[in-house]
């Protein structure tokens, strides 16, 4: 706004200085030039003058005799009468004597004798010195186009050179005058027009080369503050703005809000729906962000695919408005060209506190984001304290998760499968275990999921089966390894070439070797997971069916996939102890069920000698649970297998 007005005013200033110059220019030019015709003119019609007297001074005696005698020969009134009417506009003819007296005068229509009318001593005087005189009368006038008459004054004298008189000629020269007048009057406006253009133009030229400098410079100014793409601000200008915002504390009971919106999996839908749909999608967000926002909040595209939004002033309720409107905005689906999608997005906020600097208030939104992209597409997370621990406590796990194998983090503990007749140890169950840099050990169910966002989960599986098949190599043959697989290791590509591998590596035979999947990673039904599937059943390992009971659809799974075992839940016993008759005939069916497909079935969560006499009866192949064994450690499970040789033996 400021830059406006002061351009503004800048440019009237220039213009004004600019007529100013001209005008002064065209009239200063016009009247310096008018004053040089006027007296080229006059100078023209003093030399006529001279030429006009010389002609009547021509005849000395005569003049002579008019001022001693006053008389006068016909012949000399002739002459002076043929001048007077064909002379060159003289008009009138005066002679005086040296004392200025009046002798006669002679005019077109007339001529007096006067003698002794009239005296003109001063003129007398300046005639003695000899000099003729030549004077414009009325120059005012005349210099305006008015008459352009010159009194000619010559001195007369006698035989001797002295002076006796003067004669005085009016000649009118204004004919003349007009004419010349005439002929220059255009130069009178076209120089100071030419000069005035000559000024102007060059003006007129810097001042528009000047303007277009000055849009260049606010178009790279413009260009330095904007997002290219979104044509909101970027980062630095943002941070500029928001900064000053942040300096100002808000108005009670009001606070300053953050809101950061993140494009979920942008990345994804720039690389399989191509550059030109990203851009449009990133233009509509931050079309739908900025409609949904009030006047006076701002907003700037901070990094890829995200926003960040400063809500000056604001009440927790109004930001859950504000926040519930960019959602609905950006869910809308969005057509571009032949394509629609529907954006997902993740959005963190944070109402900072009365003294909170920026800085710290961005920091509390993107724990808040980063918690929301944890939870998910289409979740709104706000700041609290406690996140901040969560937070922490991830970071904590990642850490933990790099290279955990190597620094002896990670390990292995296995948990025994037992045969529901011989009640002997049938297999185990490899399961993986990490400690943390300062010794916590944390629950696979918690870093699991952690490994699978940050794709430590690849080389964190394979090791794990390579560790757990090596390990079954010292078991008797007829004991199997049980391991759990990860969608992400499906999604990786290179599972089935390393069980072939570590299977060649340890030699341990493939119907020894179990992999336990979950129904989450069927629920996309991608071919590639179909082909790996059956690649791994081409190795002669077994694949069992993890938590079967726990998801949607695991019957349709169960129809479709050649699994060799079901791992029922042990959340069937735990609802059994609410409701056991009914549970019971649950149970039992899913035993037929299994039996029917000829599937081995293996109950979870074993955990009381009541449990384990039920399930027996209801012919129940194998059993897990604390009841027999918790996840023991390698040497402990090599202990239990020796035990049972020589209990056996
Ligand atoms: P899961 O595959 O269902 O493993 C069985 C879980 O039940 C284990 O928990 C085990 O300790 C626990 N459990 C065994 N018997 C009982 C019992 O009688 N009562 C109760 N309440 N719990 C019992 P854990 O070891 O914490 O593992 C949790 C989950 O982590 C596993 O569930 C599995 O899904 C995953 N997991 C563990 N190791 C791996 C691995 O190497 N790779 C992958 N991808 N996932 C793994
Ligand atoms: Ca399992
Ligand atoms: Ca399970």
């Amino acid at each position: 706004m400021f830059e406006k007005t002061s351009g503004y005013q800048n440019r009237a200033f220039v213009a004004g200085v600019t007529l100013v110059f001209s005008l002064v220019i065209f009239f200063g030019s016009q009247r310096i030039l008018d004053q040089n015709v006027t007296s080229a003119i006059q100078s023209e019609a003093i030399k006529h003058a001279a030429h006009v007297s010389q002609q009547v001074l021509s005849d000395g005696a005569q003049i002579e005799s008019i001022i001693r005698h006053g008389r006068t020969s016909p012949d000399f009134l002739e002459h002076l009468n043929d001048l007077l009417l064909h002379g060159d506009g003289l008009i009138q003819v005066e002679i005086h004597d040296a004392d200025g007296l009046l002798r006669y005068v002679l005019d077109e229509t007339l001529w007096i004798n006067q003698g002794g009318a009239r005296e003109d001593q001063e003129m007398a005087l300046k005639m003695a010195r000899g000099a003729p005189l030549y004077e414009l009368l009325n120059p005012e006038l005349a210099s305006k186009g008015g008459r352009f008459v010159i009194l000619a004054t010559e001195p007369v004298r006698d035989a001797n050179r002295n002076v006796i008189g003067y004669i005085q000629m009016t000649i009118d020269q204004s004919g003349t005058a007009t004419l010349f007048r005439r002929s220059f009057e255009w130069l009178i406006y076209a120089i100071p027009l030419l000069m005035v253009l000559s000024y102007l133009v060059p003006t007129i030229v810097w001042l528009f080369l000047r303007r277009r400098n000055i849009k260049t410079e606010q178009l790279v100014q413009h260009l330095q503050r904007r997002d290219g793409l979104t044509g909101l601000m970027n980062r630095a200008t943002f941070t500029e703005v928001a900064h000053s915002i942040f300096e100002t504390p808000a108005q009670t009971p009001f606070r300053h809000g953050l809101m950061i919106v993140d494009i979920h999996q942008f990345r994804t839908i720039n690389d399989t729906l191509g550059h030109s749909m990203g851009d449009a999608l990133l233009r509509n967000v931050a079309e739908s962000i900025n409609a949904a926002i009030r006047v006076g909040d701002i907003v700037a595209r901070i990094g890829n695919d995200e926003f960040m939004v400063v809500l000056p002033n604001m009440r927790a309720d109004e930001m859950a408005r504000v926040v519930h409107r960019v959602m609905t905005r950006l869910r809308r689906p969005y057509q571009h060209g032949d394509t629609k999608i529907i954006c997902r997005l993740c959005i963190g906020t944070h109402l900072a506190g009365p003294d909170e600097l920026l800085d710290d208030a961005i920091q509390s939104a993107d724990v808040a984001l980063a918690h929301a992209k944890d939870c998910g597409p289409d979740t709104v997370t706000s700041y609290s304290t406690d996140l901040d621990e969560r937070r922490h406590r991830r970071r904590k796990i990642e850490a933990a998760l790099r290279n955990a194998w190597e620094d002896g983090r990670a390990f292995l503990n296995y948990q025994p499968v037992i045969d529901a007749k011989t009640r002997r140890v049938a297999g185990f169950e490899a399961l993986l275990r990490l400690r943390t840099t300062d010794g916590e050990l944390i629950s696979p169910d918690e870093f699991i999921p952690i490994a699978e966002q940050t794709s430590t989960i690849c080389g964190l599986s394979r090791v794990a089966i390579e560790r757990a098949l090596t390990c079954a190599q010292d078991w008797p043959p007829d004991i199997f390894i049980a391991v759990n697989l990860s969608p992400a290791q499906f999604r990786n590509g290179d599972l089935v070439e390393t069980v072939r591998w570590t299977l060649d590596q340890t030699g341990i035979s493939p119907d020894r070797v179990e992999f336990e999947i979950t129904e989450s990673l069927l629920l996309d039904e991608e071919p590639e997971v179909d082909a790996q599937f059956a690649a791994l059943k081409a190795l002669g390992v077994s694949i069992a069916m993890d938590d079967f009971g726990t998801g949607f659809s695991s019957l349709g799974y169960l129809l479709n996939h050649d699994f060799d075992k079901l791992k029922v839940d042990r959340m069937f016993l735990e609802d059994l102890k609410a409701n056991p008759a009914r549970q019971q005939k649950i149970l039992k069916s899913v035993i037929d069920l299994g039996q029917q497909l000829d599937l081995k079935l293996t109950v979870e969560g074993v955990e009381t000698v009541d449990q384990v006499d039920m399930l027996g009866q209801l012919g129940c192949d194998l059993f897990q649970g604390y009841y027999f064994s918790p996840p023991i450690s390698e040497e402990d499970a090599r202990a239990m297998l020796a035990k049972e040789d020589t209990g056996a033996a």
